[in-house]
């Protein structure tokens, strides 16, 4: 398959790209990858995109965004890139299917996914009690007693979502205070059913079936050290997010922490004709009307610079 513009990857990014290039008639090919739609797909409600008073599920704006853009001719496909050759012009890529893409340019929105801690323990739970996701898997921690790692805005809205539905939710915090807004903060701080367990550090997970407590420590190194065990059926990791940017080490340029490199006015890479939008290049800000504004960005860069070609 050839194409002038393909876009990899479904956020709010991959996806007001599309709107763009479908409407600037540049015929573009998306690859949605698996979890179509991307992170929005697993949260609650999204309360800070402009146009929703009311807030909106995440799920269906991104079926909402992906109909818009359907409107404009773009060609959708649920499958994934898994190689991409930028040596040459055109750039080539592989499926999922072992289809071959030839593309003239390129936007890269392929967003980020969760950070664990790195405990060996988060692989032997794995699904058996550790869980990156409360909207995915919350439902299965009804009544029981959770934590949630992490001080930051996801890790208060994931808790508050897991106090709708749990016994109890402790947040495992390793500073002495939230990072997240002040209006997460204030809602966390009023659920009678949280617990913010502040200065504290998870050393690891424990249980016969599935897990059953975490050890945790207290001011780790302190004179008022304290470690003890937290009795937990479910283990929440909200402790951020990791570019997803293997695909593309060694031709496009990163920064230290693996997120796409893009020139201070543009969305353009060090490649020509490749661009990237949203959370994949983007280590500070990582909202949804961001990585939109972003995406439309990265569309009219990629209209320009087929208009020069
Ligand atoms: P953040 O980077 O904001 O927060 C990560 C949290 O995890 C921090 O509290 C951090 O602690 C902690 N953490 C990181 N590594 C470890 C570790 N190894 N051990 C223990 N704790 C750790 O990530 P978020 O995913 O919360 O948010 C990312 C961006 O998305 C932010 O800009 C946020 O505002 C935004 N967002 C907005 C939402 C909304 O407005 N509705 C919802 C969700 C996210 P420390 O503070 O010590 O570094």
């Amino acid at each position: 398959m050839k194409t002038k513009l393909l876009i990899i990857g479904s956020g709010p990014a991959g996806y007001t790209a599309a709107i763009y290039a479908g409407r600037a008639n540049l015929q573009p090919v998306q690859y949605c990858g698996i979890q179509m739609g991307g992170q929005l797909t697993q949260t609650t409600e999204v309360e800070n995109f402009p146009g929703y008073p009311d807030g909106v599920d995440g799920n269906q704006m991104m079926m909402e965004l992906r109909r818009q853009a359907e409107r404009f001719g773009v060609e959708m496909h649920d499958g994934s890139i898994v190689s991409a050759d930028f040596s040459q012009q055109p750039y080539r890529f592989k499926t999922d299917r072992d289809e071959e893409i030839e593309a003239e340019s390129v936007i890269i929105a392929t967003g980020a996914t969760a950070k664990y801690l790195g405990l060996p323990d988060e692989q032997k739970y794995m699904g058996q009690g550790v869980s990156a996701c409360a909207t995915c898997d919350g439902f299965f921690y009804r009544k029981k007693v959770v934590a949630v790692v992490g001080g930051g805005d996801t890790a208060c809205e994931e808790a508050s979502y897991l106090a709708s539905l749990c016994s109890k939710v402790y947040m495992i915090v390793r500073k002495p205070y939230l990072r997240a807004s002040d209006v997460m903060k204030k809602r966390v701080e009023n659920i009678e059913n949280i617990e913010i367990l502040y200065e504290t550090n998870t050393l690891g997970l424990f249980g016969d079936n599935g897990v059953e407590g975490a050890h945790v420590v207290y001011r780790k190194g302190e004179a008022d050290e304290k470690a003890y065990d937290l009795a937990i059926d479910g283990f929440f990791l909200a402790i951020g997010h990791k570019p997803q940017t293997d695909l593309f080490k060694g031709a496009v340029d990163l920064d230290e922490q693996g997120f796409i490199k893009v020139s201070g006015h543009s969305q353009a890479t060090n490649l020509p004709g490749v661009f990237a939008a949203g959370d994949v290049c983007d280590p500070h800000y990582q909202q949804a009307i961001v990585a939109a504004g972003t995406g439309a960005k990265a569309a009219l860069d990629a209209q320009e610079f087929l208009l020069n070609k």
